[in-house]
C-alpha cells in the first residue's frame, strides 16, 4: 500500500462532492492538498455512470446562483416560471408564479448528466487532486486524522467529507414507492410550467424539459408493482395511463421515450459530523424527490462546509473540530425542515383516507388563498434556509 497525505479528502465525486471541491479550491492555500476520490464503476454498470444518469433536477434560484458563481451552470436548462400543485380526484389546487416573488424564474430544470459534465470540466481545471479508483472506504480515525483506502492506495487525511450519496442508517423510511422517469409531449404544451399532482399512489410531476422546449420531463411515483407495470407498457398504453393520471390540463400526453425506474426511500444521519468526518448531500440525507429538494439541500451543505473549512485551511495543524461543529450547527434547521417537508408530503397525500385527502385538498386551496402562508413555504422551496 502506498500512502499519501491530504488536508481534506472528499469521498464521492457526484454533483455535491464536486461543488465542494470547486469551492474549497478557491480558498485553499494549496488546492492540491485536497483530494477528490471518484469511484469508477465496473464496465458492466456503464448505464449507471453519472454521464448516462437519466434524472432531471429542478434547481431552485439559490442553487442556480451558486452554480453560476462557480461557472458550473450546464449549457442546457429550462426555466420554471409557474408551479401548479393539485390532487387527483379532490378539490383544491395551489398556483405559485414567479411574479409573486419578483424573480425572473422560480427555478430551472437541468439534466443530471449535463450538470455532471459541466462540473467534471470545471473540477479538472481547479487544481484539486482527482483520484479515480475502486470505491473508497474509511479505515479508521484517531485524534490526528483519518485513514482512507482506495484500492491499494492508502490516504492519511486531516478531514474526510463523505459525499458518496449513500445516505445514513439512523433514520430510514421505505415509502413503498418507485419513480418512473421519462419524457412526454403534450397536445397543449405550456412552456415554463411545472406541475406536481398528488395521487393516492404517489406524486406525479411534469417539468419543463431541459433540452426540448416543447416536451415535459415526467417523474411518476407509484407503488413498486405499478411502477414496474408502467415501465413495461407499450408507448400507446403508457401514454393513455399518463393522460388519465395527469388529467386534461395539457391535452393528450404522448410518450415515445425510454423509461427508467428509481426506488425511493428516506435515509438520513442524525449527526452530520463525527470526529473528523463530515457527511454532505445524499450521504447525509437521501430524500423523496417530491418538490425536488435533494440536490438543492446538498448544495447548501457543500456551500456551508466550504465556508467553515475555508477558515480552517490556512492553519491545518489546528484542530478542525470548531469549524466542523460550526458547520453542523448551522445546517441543523435547514436539514430538519427540508427532510420533514419532503417526508410528510408523499405520505399525507397517499393515505387513501377520504377525509385526510379532502383536508389536503383544502390545505392546497388554503395555501392558494392565503398568501402569508404560501410565501414562507415557497420561499423555503426556492432558496432553502441559509445560516
Ligand atoms: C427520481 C429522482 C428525482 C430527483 N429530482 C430532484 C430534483 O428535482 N431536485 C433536486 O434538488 N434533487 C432531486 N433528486 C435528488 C438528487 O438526485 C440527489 O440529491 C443528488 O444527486 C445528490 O447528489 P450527491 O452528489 O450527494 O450524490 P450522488 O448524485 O449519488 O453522487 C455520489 C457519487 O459518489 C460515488 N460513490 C459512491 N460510493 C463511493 C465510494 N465509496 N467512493 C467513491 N465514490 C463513491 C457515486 O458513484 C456517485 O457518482 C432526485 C432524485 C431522484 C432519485
Amino acid at each position: 500500500m502506498t500512502a499519501s497525505a491530504f488536508d481534506i479528502a472528499i469521498l464521492g465525486a457526484g454533483p455535491v462532492g464536486r461543488v465542494l471541491a470547486l469551492m474549497l479550491a478557491r480558498v485553499a492555500p494549496d488546492p492540491a492538498r485536497i483530494a477528490l476520490l471518484q469511484g469508477t464503476a465496473p464496465a458492466s454498470t456503464a448505464d449507471a455512470a453519472p454521464a448516462a444518469d437519466p434524472r432531471v433536477l429542478a434547481m431552485n434560484h439559490g442553487s442556480r446562483v451558486l452554480l453560476e458563481s462557480l461557472d458550473a451552470w450546464p449549457e442546457r436548462s429550462a426555466d420554471i416560471r409557474s408551479i401548479h400543485v393539485s390532487q387527483r380526484g379532490r378539490l383544491g389546487r395551489s398556483l405559485i408564479r414567479h411574479t409573486d416573488f419578483d424573480v425572473p424564474q422560480l427555478g430551472s430544470v437541468v439534466g443530471y448528466s449535463g450538470l455532471y459534465a459541466r462540473l467534471e470540466a470545471r473540477v479538472a481545471q481547479c487544481g484539486v487532486t482527482l483520484l479515480s479508483g475502486p470505491p473508497a472506504r474509511i479505515l479508521e480515525q484517531d485524534a490526528d486524522g483519518v485513514r482512507v483506502a482506495q484500492g491499494d492506495t492508502e490516504l492519511r487525511c486531516r478531514v474526510v467529507v463523505q459525499s458518496d450519496g449513500a445516505g445514513g442508517e439512523d433514520l430510514r423510511r421505505d415509502y413503498g414507492q418507485h419513480a418512473v422517469l421519462t419524457t412526454a409531449h403534450a397536445a397543449l404544451p405550456r412552456p415554463g410550467w411545472a406541475w406536481e399532482r398528488f395521487t393516492s399512489e404517489g406524486p406525479l410531476a411534469l417539468l419543463p424539459h431541459p433540452h426540448t422546449p416543447e416536451a415535459h420531463s415526467v417523474v411518476w411515483c407509484s407503488t413498486p408493482q405499478r411502477a414496474a407495470e408502467l415501465a413495461a407498457l407499450d408507448n400507446a398504453a403508457f401514454s393513455r395511463a399518463l393522460s388519465a393520471a395527469f388529467g386534461d390540463r395539457l391535452g393528450r400526453l404522448s410518450s415515445q421515450a425510454p423509461r427508467h425506474v428509481f426506488p425511493l426511500a428516506l435515509s438520513a444521519r442524525r449527526a452530520q459530523v463525527q470526529g473528523r468526518v463530515a457527511a454532505i448531500g445524499n450521504a447525509a440525507q437521501t430524500l423523496h424527490p417530491v418538490a425536488g429538494q435533494g440536490l438543492n439541500l446538498g448544495l447548501r451543505d457543500a456551500a456551508r462546509l466550504a465556508q467553515a473549512l475555508g477558515a480552517w485551511l490556512p492553519g491545518p495543524d489546528a484542530s478542525p473540530a470548531p469549524a466542523l461543529a460550526e458547520f453542523a450547527g448551522a445546517r441543523q434547521f435547514d436539514r430538519l425542515i427540508t427532510a420533514g417537508l419532503t417526508d410528510l408530503m408523499p405520505r399525507v397525500f397517499a393515505t387513501g383516507l377520504a377525509p385526510v385527502e379532502h383536508a389536503c385538498g383544502l390545505a392546497l386551496l388554503g395555501l392558494d388563498l392565503a398568501a402569508p402562508l404560501r410565501a414562507p413555504l415557497a420561499r423555503h422551496l426556492l432558496q432553502g434556509f441559509r445560516a
